[in-house]
């Protein structure tokens, strides 16, 4: 016999049909997509393991735009036409990856995906390196939001650059690989730390001029010099890197969680890493251009610096960086002849999808959350109106219609999404680069992937999402007119 259905009420039809479904993607998920998705996540995972810094970030990206043939934009010297592929790399720190759509007129504007590469993290001091108490150590400032108590007594790495007198630039990567040493800021025992720590209020228990990293404890024999420990590590340094201490004067050195990515939980679902954010954005951002082989309107896959403090300085993007990127695609669209009337509509016909992170719901504090607007992880690609703080002060708040027009283009492409905002409204705040790329005239909305300890040496994010994101970036450089 036939099982019978059961007839639904007429309300259960009305809840179905009015009601915001905001539901985990995992149940969804085919056999064939759930294999798309490990295979882009594992790839992720190579990267985000590697790269550390923005430096390494960018150049990773940019191997990979080259292996897809994409060109040095700055060594082209034609008239671009549909499916042509540059980058355009800036100081190292900032890469725009650049396909040119099959509407190659550059008035009708850009598709971007911007995302930044810069993490929070510990940069070391100018003139670093001191000897107290037996140790040799290095002085350090802290670089974006950090919480200072998770920094510490965990394996650290070094990476970055240094540049010689001689203008000779000498990377500094250590505390990778299986045979190297790691450093440490180490904390204080439970036993004595009642009132220099345990009883102060969290955000004063440890100071930053306290963030000191331990690298030595070896004295040179001699009998006479006076800093014999940091003398063994200066003497290490230029033996290995032809360092003097003057030379970290002119150096960018980022201390970071020696940690690799890894799969977690039981079920595999969850990536813990160093960096998503926003690396997985910068990530999704560029292989999401890449792999795709025709696309209508020009795509700009936008990876900048500098977002965690503010997006200030030349590589960060409250700067001439987006004005920059169009003057030189309009150079390879139609050569020197632009306009400034070509210029403005080509801003004003742009759209950007300002790819950061969102902040999702960790279980114990859920009361930071008005749960209603908040991010779960593996709800799908998370969209953001507008981020700021309470008030809505120094936000990027997305036309209705814009959020509108995104809104359908995810239902008609079947991408799995949710809608986001950071917490409660005067709960505290943050921004994204959405502002900056606003300013412009492009339109622009927050979307990326949901983050569980944003900011924290380990942060976690959903395979799923980071696939929903993927699909999502895809058919933005693909379809979205
Ligand atoms: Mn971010
Ligand atoms: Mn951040």
């Amino acid at each position: 016999m036939a099982e019978q259905k059961e007839k639904k009420s007429k309300y259960q039809v009305l809840e179905e049909k009015l009601l915001y479904k905001n539901e985990s993607i995992w149940q969804s998920l085919s056999h064939s997509e759930e294999n798309e998705m490990e295979n882009i996540c594992s790839e992720y995972m190579d990267y985000i393991s590697k790269c550390k810094s923005e430096r390494e970030s960018v150049k990773y990206l940019q191997n990979k735009a080259i292996s897809a043939g994409y060109k040095n934009i700055l060594e082209f010297n034609g008239k671009a036409k549909p499916n042509d592929k540059f980058f355009w790399n800036f100081r190292d720190k900032v890469l725009a990856v650049i396909k040119i759509g099959e509407d190659f007129n550059f008035s009708n504007g850009l598709n971007i995906v911007g995302a930044h590469s810069d993490a929070p993290r510990l940069d070391l001091k100018q003139n670093p390196l001191y000897e107290d108490s037996g140790f040799a150590l290095l002085k350090t400032h802290y670089y974006g939001g950090i919480k200072k108590y998770q920094w510490l007594s965990l394996p650290l790495a070094l990476h970055g650059v240094v540049i010689l007198e001689s203008g000779k630039k000498v990377e500094i990567n250590i505390g990778e690989s299986e045979n190297d040493p790691v450093f440490v800021i180490s904390d204080l025992l439970p036993h004595l730390s009642k009132n220099v720590q345990s009883d102060k209020k969290l955000s004063e228990a440890v100071s930053a001029e306290n963030m000191v990293v331990i690298v030595g404890n070896r004295p040179v024999k001699d009998k006479i010099v006076k800093e014999k420990v940091k003398l063994y590590v200066l003497e290490y340094l230029f033996n290995h890197y032809g360092i003097k201490e003057e030379d970290f004067i002119s150096s960018e050195i980022e201390v970071v969680p020696a940690l690799k990515a890894r799969e977690v939980g039981f079920d595999r679902s969850i990536i813990g890493a160093y960096g998503h954010d926003d690396r997985v954005c910068s990530y999704l951002a560029v292989s999401s251009l890449i792999s795709n082989s025709n696309i209508k309107k020009t795509g700009v896959a936008l990876i900048v610096d500098k977002e965690e403090i503010g997006s200030s300085g030349s590589t960060g993007s409250d700067s001439y960086l987006i004005h920059h990127i169009f003057s030189m695609i309009a150079n390879s669209l139609i050569g020197q002849n632009l306009s400034f009337s070509d210029l403005r509509k080509s801003f004003l016909n742009s759209n950007c999808i300002s790819s950061d992170v969102a902040a999702a719901v960790n279980p114990p504090y859920k009361q930071v959350h008005d749960l209603q607007n908040a991010a779960k992880l593996g709800y799908g690609v998370a969209i953001t109106k507008y981020t700021g703080s309470g008030g809505k002060y120094s936000a990027n708040d997305a036309d209705a219609e814009f959020v509108g027009k995104i809104r359908g283009f995810l239902n008609s492409h079947k991408i799995p999404w949710q809608y986001a905002m950071l917490g409660k409204v005067d709960e505290g705040g943050g921004g994204t680069i959405a502002k900056y790329v606003a300013y412009y005239g492009i339109n622009t909305i927050d979307a990326g992937v949901p983050v569980v300890g944003m900011h924290s040496p380990f942060e976690l994010i959903s395979k799923t999402d980071l696939y929903a994101t993927s699909k999502f970036y895809s058919s933005f450089f693909a379809e979205y007119v």
